[in-house]
């Protein structure tokens, strides 16, 4: 019982009956290393490379980038490391790259991708410096671009990646009308992640910087788990690393739905993975057809819930 607890504790992340589901960790830079491996991460699923952007007047210069990717991928020499290219402005305004104008709506303006398409040396001296930094190290590196929107951005993303040397490109799964067209996205690129924190202020209509809005900012809505379905049966491998991905009840639901890892913050890495080992696979998709037959999140988390006896 001691050691199935500790396999429990640690370890890879899989199911009670061997599904494996990589359980990597969400970090803003090599700060964020030292607590990703202490919780057991078997890798990086989600690197906000905006942190290496923030505060400053001027971007850092290609070295100072190479540097920074370098340090994340030689911790996971045997693992994969995800990483988001800049997603500036709205809730991550840079001051080097503002939005051209006066913005009502900044959630729905200049940011992420969009913003680069317009400072395409931007991400192209990005591309560059992960493919020096990856030159020479064991992990896997994976590039994803954010707030991709439709087939076009990602054909666009996946061009850029391959002109500078990137081999695996993905995209991440934020906006519905991304999630809704999945298999068009999943012609262009290797992989898709869904960002469910923003998947959910895009489907609930709630800017996800107004507290008062948190009730519809819930990533147990029932129309945010009828967009993850779609990404997740599109083809390509699925992960989550949104929020979502670090509830152990909803964690287990996203691997019904077919995500094939989740990604989180460390702390949440341990309770996650416990949950996971308490379920079979069956259990897991039995959860998420319940969850989905919910009217309201409350009751899909009820629903969902009855078929993980498991959870605490
Ligand atoms: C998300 O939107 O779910 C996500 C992971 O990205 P961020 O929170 O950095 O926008
Ligand atoms: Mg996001």
């Amino acid at each position: 019982a001691r050691a199935s607890a500790l396999a429990e504790a640690a370890g890879p992340g899989a199911t009670k009956d061997g599904h494996r589901v990589p359980l990597l960790a969400n970090i803003g830079g090599p700060k964020d290393v030292e607590a990703a491996l202490a919780n057991g991460a078997e890798g990086v699923g989600l690197y906000r490379t905006e942190f290496l952007f923030l505060d400053r007047a001027t971007p850092p210069s290609d070295a100072e980038q190479e540097e920074a990717y370098r340090k994340v991928l030689e911790a996971f020499p045997d693992g994969r490391v995800v990483v988001r290219t800049l997603d500036a402005g709205a809730d991550k305004p840079l001051a080097f790259l503002p939005p051209p104008g006066e913005e009502p709506n900044p959630a729905l303006g200049e940011r992420g991708l969009r913003m680069v398409l317009r400072h395409p040396g931007v991400l192209s001296a990005q591309l560059r410096a992960l493919a020096r930094a990856s030159a020479g190290t064991t992990a896997k590196l994976q590039v994803m671009a954010p707030m991709v929107t439709d087939a076009a951005d990602a054909a666009f993303f996946a061009r850029e990646c391959g002109e500078n040397g990137i081999e695996t490109p993905g995209v991440m799964i934020e906006v519905p009308a991304a999630a809704l067209r999945a298999r068009d996205l999943a012609s262009e690129v290797a992989f898709f992640s869904i960002g469910t924190n923003d998947l959910t202020q895009y489907a609930c209509a709630a800017d996800r910087q107004i507290g008062g809005l948190a009730h519809l900012q819930d990533p147990w809505q029932p129309a945010v788990l009828d967009l993850v379905a779609p990404a997740a049966a599109a083809g390509v491998p699925c992960g989550v690393c949104g929020e979502a991905a670090g509830d152990p009840a909803l964690a287990c639901v996203l691997v019904g739905l077919g995500v094939t890892s989740l990604s989180m913050s460390a702390p949440s890495l341990p309770p996650v993975r416990a949950a996971l080992a308490r379920h079979t696979l069956d259990q897991c998709r039995d959860a998420a057809a319940a969850a989905r037959t919910g009217r309201t999140a409350m009751q899909a988390r009820n629903n969902a819930r009855e078929h993980l006896p498991g959870l605490d």
